[in-house]
């Protein structure tokens, strides 16, 4: 290595800016301030972007071939690019996209009779370390940028409009935000990406048919309320204190009542109800005692239970509660007027139910080339 110092020119030009990150606003700003055009453009280059999945400043055709180099030159569209596909015998496919970095996230498609819904990752990682979760062991790489979190939508779409010979741009209905990380954990990037998937020069997605779920973060779930308009899960998981706090550390921060004040307080729009996540493990959380707890938790709440049948992870030391069970425990929760319901289980085959996201099956040539990554 040299330690001689670089050469002005081998420094690094003014980095390109990831105008597939930019709100509409931001986009008109940039346009205007940084490019020194006219405000009517952003429109038309963020329809290219989020309505069309434009890739590159090339497909902009209805550009001039100038403003198409001017753009070029300081500007990137943030993209992921597919790493690998994993077809499961359900219909779920499980996408691996490379970021431009070189991490790995993993998106989930799951098409069903009346709608086609991806699972989105919202984080490289997790911090929140749930014991019993798969990306709780990856640790936190990053957050995603807004751009990466649109992108992955993007690149679904794609795939789907190239194998059902679609020619509509959207062919996604619906969006969760289930993937991996924790969505509240990266707030401003996630609100950008909402109003982005959002908006009607864009993929133009109802907030009716997005869902965010999160661990509990209690002070984000205000904010999470008042700036943005999509739906609210909560992954509850446990019935008392104990129990969660050692399922899922958060909860040592902001313990159950916490949790429950916070969505007593959300702003839920008209007929819309709260869902809690509870993953049944068996012995851990499936007694009798514990759905007397869960109804006591919900009383007064709009609110529904979705029960999700563990995905086990080798290593994690965690079973799945037998079927049986499960409908018992349901049935517990009905009489209890707790409208409760059995998460149909996808993706098992391939890895790619919930909490089973870790970049852990296929080749991974970059890395293993690589060697972990140094601090
Ligand atoms: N971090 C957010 C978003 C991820 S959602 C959150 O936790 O809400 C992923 C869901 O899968 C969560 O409800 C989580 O409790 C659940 N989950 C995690 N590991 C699981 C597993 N092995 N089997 C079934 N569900 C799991």
């Amino acid at each position: 290595m040299s330690d001689a110092a670089p050469s002005p020119e081998s420094l690094p030009a003014k980095p390109a800016v990831d105008i597939a990150s930019l709100s509409l606003a931001a986009l008109t700003l940039w346009v205007k301030d940084e490019l020194g055009e006219k405000a009517f453009r952003a429109p038309q280059i963020f329809r290219w972007i989020h309505q069309r999945g434009a890739v590159d400043f090339a497909e902009m055709t209805d550009l001039s071939k100038d403003m198409r180099a001017k753009l070029a030159a300081s500007a990137r569209i943030g993209r992921v690019e597919k790493d690998l596909e994993q077809r499961s015998v359900d219909g779920t496919v499980k996408y691996r996209f490379r970021t431009h970095d070189n991490k790995l996230i993993e998106s989930v498609y799951m098409p069903s009779a009346d709608r086609k819904t991806l699972c989105v990752s919202t984080q490289v990682g997790c911090a929140m370390a749930c014991t019993f979760c798969m990306t709780g062991t990856l640790g936190l790489k990053r957050n995603l940028t807004a751009g990466e979190i649109v992108a992955q939508v993007h690149a679904v779409n794609r795939e789907i409009r190239r194998e059902e010979g679609l020619q509509i741009y959207r062919p996604l209905t619906n969006l969760v935000f289930m993937g991996m990380g924790e969505p509240l954990h990266n707030f401003e990037n996630l609100k950008t990406a909402l109003g982005i998937l959002e908006a009607e020069e864009g993929p133009n997605f109802s907030h009716r048919h997005i869902t965010v779920s999160t661990v509990g973060l209690v002070p984000m779930i205000e904010r999470f309320g008042a700036e943005t308009r999509v739906k609210l899960a909560i992954s509850l998981n446990a019935s008392n204190d104990e129990q969660r706090s050692k399922m899922m550390p958060v909860n040592r921060k902001w313990n159950i009542a916490a949790l429950m004040d916070a969505c007593r307080k959300f702003p839920l729009r008209q007929g819309r109800r709260i869902t809690f996540e509870y993953v049944l493990l068996s012995g851990v959380n499936d007694t009798d005692e514990d759905a007397a707890r869960l109804i006591e938790l919900m009383r007064d709440l709009p609110a529904k239970v979705n029960l999700i049948p563990y995905n086990e992870n080798p290593g994690l030391g965690f079973q799945t509660t037998v079927e049986k069970r499960a409908e018992e425990f349901r049935d517990l929760l009905d009489r209890g007027h707790v409208a409760a319901f059995i998460r149909q289980n996808r993706g098992r085959d391939i890895a790619g139910a919930c909490g089973q996201l870790a970049n852990v099956d296929g080749p991974k040539p970059a890395e293993a080339l690589q060697g972990p990554e140094l601090p």
